[in-house]
């Protein structure tokens, strides 16, 4: 029988397994419920027996103002991190790249060949504090949501158990400084019951990811040796509005684009030049509804000609998601749906183009009679894979060609629009990149499902969420399947003000990273 590996690092020695207190049986293909149980178990009797204490370390990290820009206070942050960390054993690095410092700590397990790799962040949200009800900086815990009246309790007068519905306001509660702590005390529990890690550990945490994490292609670049792992667990965003653990493998891509086109050169009085005059605004309405029809279709020709459909798998995951569409047409007021029928979780995993404003003249008081000289509209587009935005911007530019424009990219002279029936200005942020998603039949991905489902029996698999991260930046470098692992409660108000973690959650990250680092490598 293979010994799990016992953290040497509490220890210093290797206990055999009749000896470990909560003993899981390492003959891979037999890791069973009950075991994975019992380290749950385990860990839950050592968070119970020291709910204060992790309370009060959590106070203390987030303490700490973290907005990247203040690169003084992101050292701070980080050393109190790199402490925390290397009092448990890890190794530490500070990669910088000129913006505030990332932290990679990696925790090698003599006898394991497998790595986790866990990315979080310790940057947070810039905070108007005007706007919170307790400053964002010093944690307040409260009894009940604030919104549902909750109270301020005394970390220090607390007797016995906290309430796991307490809730502990702060910038960063939930996003995204709370796995830190979590993992910190899941590495504490795992020691104190003398449960070794079933593969080496390694973290990167940014310092930077509210601001785009614009260092972050670079430093991979250069420290993907570094990064090496079989599963790369992207721990951060709010988790189902179920409360349902969920995993998420995939996240859209993101480009964007503002089109102006134009009318003459100056504007005109719309009784003289009416129906003479081309108006830029009609020129856009008509733009707009040729790129998509009323239910969403994108009508650009060929557009879903690179869309990787969903797999089986992929559509079985979503038809066994909790359906919230009807609650959600309630609480939005949304009588029709767009997506012809479609549930909100197989459009998201369809490219989107989204007109996200309109400028162009006035309304209300500010109307005049006049036919104006231009009119501007910004689109977003998410992407799925395998679109890149190279490709989506050439079939874009194709379309509007197509709708008898001529395509400028900077202002058009006087001379360009007496050359030219129609012309559209282009404007492309050049930031857009692609989605990721990892396909939930690798299968390294299909045993963290599998032992997850023990971990959570309730477990929510979900092909992609419908927002963007730059996930590709991993994806595009590292060879690890990379799936979201989100806890933090779904309220939990990140980047606005009185942002706040829910106990309950904070437990049950303890309890999953826990597991997960106890029994990983078990589960084959
Ligand atoms: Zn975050």
């Amino acid at each position: 029988m293979i010994r799990p590996v016992v953290n040497r690092v509490f220890r210093g020695i290797v206990v055999a397994v009749a000896a470990v207190m909560v003993c899981v049986d390492s003959t891979a293909q037999n890791l069973t419920d009950t075991n994975v149980r019992a380290v749950i178990e385990a860990i839950d009797e050592y968070r119970s027996a020291n709910e204060i204490r992790i309370i009060k370390d959590f106070v203390e990290l987030l303490s700490m103002p973290n907005v990247a820009v203040d690169l003084a206070d992101m050292e701070r942050n980080a050393d109190h991190i790199t402490g925390l960390l290397e009092s448990r054993g890890f190794s530490t690095q500070r990669l910088n790249a000129g913006g505030a410092p990332y932290i990679y700590a990696e925790l090698l397990q003599p006898g394991a060949i497998e790595t986790i790799l866990i990315y979080a962040h310790f940057d947070g949200q810039p905070v108007q504090e005007e706007n919170w009800t307790y400053p964002p900086f010093s944690p307040t815990l409260l009894d009940a949501p604030l919104l549902e009246g909750g109270q301020v309790v005394d970390i220090d007068q607390i007797e016995g158990n906290v309430d796991p519905e307490w809730r502990l306001y702060a910038r960063s509660a939930g996003d995204d400084k709370m796995p830190i702590i979590a993992l910190i005390h899941a590495l504490d529990a795992l020691a104190e019951n003398d449960i070794g890690l079933s593969v080496n550990l390694k973290l990167l945490l940014d310092g930077e990811e509210e601001q785009g994490s614009p260092d972050i292609a670079r430093l991979i670049d250069e420290h993907g040796d570094l990064l090496d792992a079989d599963l790369l667990l992207f721990c951060d965003g709010p988790m189902h509005q179920s409360r349902q653990t969920q995993l998420v493998f995939g996240v859209r891509g993101d480009m964007s684009v503002d089109i102006t086109t134009y009318g003459a050169i100056r504007p005109l009085h719309s009784g003289h030049y009416g129906n003479w005059a081309p108006n830029p605004i009609m020129q856009l309405a008509y733009l707009l509804t040729s790129m998509r029809d009323q239910s969403g279709r994108i009508l650009i020709d060929r557009y879903y000609d690179d869309v990787a459909p969903l797999s089986e798998l992929e559509r079985a995951a979503i038809a066994s998601m909790p359906d919230v569409g009807r609650s959600l047409q309630d609480e939005l007021a949304v009588h029709t749906p767009e997506g012809a029928g479609a549930r909100l979780e197989e459009l998201i995993a369809l490219p989107a183009v989204n007109t996200r404003g309109i400028v162009a003249g006035g309304v209300g008081a500010k109307g005049r009679n006049i036919i104006l000289s231009t009119a501007t509209v910004s689109l977003d587009l998410r992407l799925v894979p395998d679109q890149t935005p190279e490709r989506v911007r050439d079939l874009m530019e194709a379309h509007v060609v197509q709708q008898g424009f001529h395509i400028v990219y900077d202002d058009p002279s006087a001379e360009t629009l007496r050359h030219h029936a129609k012309v559209a200005k282009l404007d492309w942020d050049e930031s857009g990149y692609p989605a990721l998603r990892t396909a939930m039949d690798d299968p390294t991905a299909l045993r963290l499902t599998r032992l997850m489902r023990m971990i959570s029996p309730d477990l929510i698999v979900t092909p992609t969420m419908g927002g963007s991260l730059p996930l590709h930046e991993f994806g595009s470098r590292l060879t690890a399947p990379i799936i979201i692992l989100p806890l933090a409660n779904h309220d939990n108000n990140q980047h606005a003000e009185n942002e706040n973690i829910r106990l309950q959650n904070l437990w049950d990250a303890i309890s999953i990273y826990g597991a997960i680092l106890a029994t990983f490598a078990q589960y084959r």
